[in-house]
């Protein structure tokens, strides 16, 4: 999964590119669910919140670190219609 950093200027860009419906707005800033991040792995070939975001503040995260093969069993978890 990846992360957003408290570099974020809540610029709203972000939020409707998930395929995953991952974003959301947290108490100060946007947050991603782990849970629902797949890097995008199954939609596209980048992640889209990173080719939008102004600001570069979208790393992966240290503390959910996901091979190609996790990122594409989360897809199919969370759409389980493909
Ligand atoms: Fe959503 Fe893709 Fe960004 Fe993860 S990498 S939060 S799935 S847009
Ligand atoms: Fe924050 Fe970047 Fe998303 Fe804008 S695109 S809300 S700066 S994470």
């Amino acid at each position: 999964a990846l992360i957003i950093t408290d570099e974020c200027i809540n610029c709203d860009v972000c939020e409707p590119e998930c395929p995953n419906g991952a974003i959301a707005m947290g108490e100060e800033i946007y947050e991603i669910d782990p849970g629902k991040c797949t890097e995008c792995v199954g939609h596209f070939d980048e992640p889209q919140c990173v080719v939008v975001c102004p600001v570069e503040c979208i790393p992966k995260d240290p503390a959910h670190p996901e091979n190609n093969d996790q990122l594409l069993a989360k897809f199919f978890r969370l759409h389980p219609d493909k």
